[in-house]
């Protein structure tokens, strides 16, 4: 079964989320814990916690279907020592808000080199800090994000997500989340079929779908390996129906959190029934 929701908002508390996710037909949703333009984060409050507990009980979200993503301030492969900590510091707090939540699954972006170290350097110091972090908490996977390779962002071919994971000593508790917008702007052409095939043999034999724990469902406003990172609306970018409609009849994409990051919030009730409208 698919599970296909979007990234609610979190605004006057986290434990809204789980209506909003419901308003608009979502099976499965993600969030951001804290504010994600800023480093830190007014601490988790008893109500907020019980709130988004019983609200996921009641609108019937299992913890496998919410997949929260962290702050876009945080670099876990920083070049310089200090920032690398700082970052760290973050990325330990988003995995303890989600220990208290009683979520279990937390999806972040491997961050950038700067031009200042190399591009194994930077995912070999991600999974430093991985393990730092990991060590510090429990019950939470850690869910990397493939990039489109803009700027010095890491992590945009698959063996680089790899490369991370081999680094990680838990491997229970290292996963991967492949951003469709992200892969085709990096050059995995998922719109037609042997494109999408390929794409997914290329993914069995570096990282393994039994990596996978989550999709970000995006199309691409930029071309097959622009290396820019521009969502569009589904079906109406580079990717199109076709490539959706390939990935919502695929088994090896079952039960794990499909999420909408698509530009148009207003749209997504509709988004979520179009996809479910590819299924065979
Ligand atoms: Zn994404
Ligand atoms: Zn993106």
């Amino acid at each position: 079964m698919k599970f296909v929701g979007a990234h609610v908002s979190a605004a006057g508390g986290v434990e809204n989320t789980p209506k909003r996710a419901h308003e608009i037909g979502a099976k499965a949703f993600a969030l951001f814990t804290k504010n994600q333009r800023r480093w830190e984060g007014t601490p988790l409050t008893g109500e907020n916690i019980e709130g988004f507990k019983a609200e996921c009980e009641k609108y019937g979200y299992s913890m496998d279907q919410v997949i929260p993503h962290d702050s876009y301030l945080i670099n876990l492969g920083h070049p310089e020592q200090k920032k690398l900590e700082k970052s760290r510091k973050a990325f330990l707090d988003e995995m303890q808000r989600c220990e208290q939540l009683g979520i279990k699954l937390l999806n972040f972006h491997p961050g950038n080199h700067l031009n200042k170290i190399n591009v194994e350097e930077c995912l070999d110091r991600n999974a430093e800090s991985l393990n730092w972090a990991l060590n510090k908490t429990e019950g939470v996977t850690a869910v990397i994000e493939n990039t489109a390779g803009q700027g010095t962002s890491v992590g945009y071919k698959f063996e680089y997500l790899a490369r991370i994971i081999d680094g990680v000593e838990d491997k229970s508790r290292i996963g991967v989340c492949i951003d469709t917008c992200h892969a085709f702007a990096a050059g995995y052409d998922l719109s037609t079929e042997d494109g999408f095939k390929a794409m997914c043999e290329a993914f069995e034999k570096t990282v393994g779908f039994e990596y996978l724990k989550g999709i970000h469902l995006n199309d691409s406003q930029k071309e097959l390996g622009s290396r820019v990172d521009r969502h569009d609306n589904i079906g109406e970018g580079k990717i199109g129906l076709k490539g959706f409609e390939l990935l919502m009849n695929d088994e090896r994409f079952d039960d794990i959190p499909m999420i909408l990051e698509t530009p148009n919030t207003e749209r997504w009730p509709q988004e979520i029934e179009l996809l479910y409208s590819l299924v065979d």
